[in-house]
């Protein structure tokens, strides 16, 4: 998995902000994707960094997830078996850092 060059949902290049109302962007608050992002605040929407909310976090961590087959759900694999960076695990385990912009993953 590498970066990519542009938000694959807006085409912003990279440290460009979002198109308004991409949903690939990520709440600088919270962490989280706009579209999932919890109400109560108002969103600090970040550039576009390369990564999806979470992504780089889990590449850095080894967390990836893969369909199982035949496609019921999703379970938990290695970097080089076909899987994905498994970000719903980077939301439900860590902290988001809003100073260094970062999800923090507990050891
Ligand atoms: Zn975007
Ligand atoms: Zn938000």
């Amino acid at each position: 998995m590498s970066m990519i060059a542009g938000c694959p949902t807006c085409d912003a290049a990279l440290d460009w902000p979002h198109a308004p109302g991409c949903h690939d962007a990520q709440c600088l608050v919270t962490g989280f994707p706009v579209n999932d992002c919890p109400p109560g605040h108002e969103h600090d929407l970040g550039e576009w960094t390369g990564w999806l909310p979470g992504e780089a976090e889990a590449v850095e961590h080894g967390m990836w997830t893969r369909r199982k087959v035949p496609g019921t759900g999703w379970e938990q694999c290695g970097p080089f078996s076909g899987g994905i960076p498994d970000r719903t695990r980077v939301f439900s385990m860590g902290r988001w850092d809003r100073e260094a912009r970062a999800w923090v993953i507990p050891d």
